[in-house]
């Protein structure tokens, strides 16, 4: 039985992963179930799973979701607060943990649950993106295992060889990891309308249902930038041989491209269970809930290349990722400000691009060699970044 915590378990990850859980009861006990805000839902989870341990964001909701749960004779221990995430890691006897929390408020609790020997779904590309050398030796060290749970990456997980090793991909004959992309609601909305996209607009995934600052990101195809970083960590294959194609019809996940001229893809529905089972029961396979893939349904598979001036988000991420070091932290936390910024405060769509340049323009990339010097360029850059939207905004 495996015993397992959910980092972010109202969420849009959170929700679909317990949705697999409830139908292997005899593969997987919760003991621990993390949320920001949502402490209703998060009483009907801990109702329903019955948890060691439940973690919210600040005192009054702990006090609430108490409350509910003693309504209910449920003994959970209920938490709150940034260190209490760590705890849910490292003090409810879990074997497993789903990363599972949007962006960098992720980043803890998804090393500590790395540094002690964990098997980790990780979800949470951001954490990878602040920190990824950090992160992948905490794994190292701490000896446990990192399954990735962002579709792409568990395609190409799942088209890699068994024994890959990301220090030696080239010895075994991969040449290339071709991440594909849907190109998000805007991929053929002329760009002259880009001006005056909503929240509700950009929300509008055509294929998947995720959250709002994934959904965001998806449509700025920031969300692919993120992506090509987090391939690199995972993978250890040069920035030149991670490539993005276009592919609206969300049914190839992603490719790897051997030296022998074969290409390996997983195919399948676009239903996040998919990724999330691969990660929860490897090696093996259970049932996910997913609906089977019939090929002969789809009018056609279609690849091309991504339009750069469309999404300018791309080209951001594609420099700060060469330039490395405390670069893409830079750049995911202005995108994470000027995400939330166009999502609560009217920042025009096209300004996020706008935002992540100025700031990565005034932060010059360091060596990102402590978690405590990432942590400090995370806050700068988010001062700056809220800086330059309040002045695009009392320019409007
Ligand atoms: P979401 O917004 O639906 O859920 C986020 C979860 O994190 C919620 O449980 C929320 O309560 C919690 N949370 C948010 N801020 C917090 C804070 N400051 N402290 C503690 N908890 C906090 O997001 P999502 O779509 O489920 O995405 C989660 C992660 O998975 C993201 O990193 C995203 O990039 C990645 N991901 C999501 C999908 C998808 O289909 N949704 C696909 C691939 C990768
Ligand atoms: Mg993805």
């Amino acid at each position: 039985m495996k015993q397992l915590a959910i980092l972010g378990s109202t969420g849009s990850i959170g929700v679909n992963t317990l949705d697999v859980v409830r139908g292997h009861p005899d593969r997987f006990k919760v003991v621990a179930l993390t949320a920001g805000k949502q402490v209703d839902l998060l009483a009907q989870q801990c109702i329903e799973f019955k948890p060691a341990i439940a973690v919210v964001a600040d005192a009054d909701g702990a006090t609430r979701l108490s409350k509910l749960l003693l309504e209910k004779k449920i003994d959970t221990q209920v938490l709150y607060g940034p260190d209490a995430l760590v705890s849910a890691v490292t003090q409810s006897n879990c074997d497993t943990v789903m990363a599972a929390i949007v962006g960098a408020a992720g980043l803890v609790p998804a090393l500590a649950a790395a540094k002690a020997g964990k098997r980790v779904l990780l979800a949470n590309k951001e954490a990878l993106v602040m920190s990824g050398d950090l992160f992948m030796q905490a794994m190292r060290v701490g000896g446990g295992e990192l399954l990735p749970i962002d579709s792409e990456h568990n395609a190409i997980f799942q088209c890699l060889p068994n024994q890959f090793s990301r220090d030696q991909s080239s010895s075994q004959g991969v040449e290339e990891l071709w991440l594909t992309a849907s190109g998000g609601p805007f991929r053929n909305t002329p760009l002259d309308q880009l001006v005056n996209i909503t929240p509700e607009q950009a929300c509008a995934h055509p294929n998947w249902v995720m959250g709002r600052k994934i959904s965001v990101d998806s449509a700025t195809m920031m969300n692919k930038g993120l992506e090509v970083i987090e391939a690199f960590w995972l993978f250890g294959l040069s920035l030149e041989k991670i490539k993005v194609l276009i592919h609206p019809q969300s049914v190839v996940h992603s490719m790897v491209r051997y030296r022998d001229g074969s290409v390996l893809a997983q195919l399948g529905q676009p239903d996040m269970r998919t990724p999330i089972a691969y990660g929860l029961a490897w090696p093996e396979r259970i049932d996910a809930g997913v609906a089977p893939l019939s090929l002969t349904q789809l009018a056609s598979l279609s690849f091309s290349e991504p339009e750069l001036e469309r999404f300018p988000c791309l080209s951001l991420a594609f420099a700060a990722a060469k330039a490395g070091g405390t670069a893409p932290t830079v750049l995911n936390a202005a995108n994470e400000v000027a995400v939330a910024a166009f999502l609560d405060e009217g920042l025009p769509y096209l300004q996020i691009p706008v935002v992540v340049s100025k700031v990565l323009e005034s932060i010059p990339a360091a060596n990102a060699d402590s978690l405590e010097l990432i942590l400090a360029v995370d806050t700068r850059a988010r001062q700056a970044a809220q800086t330059v939207v309040k002045d695009i905004l009392c320019k409007r």
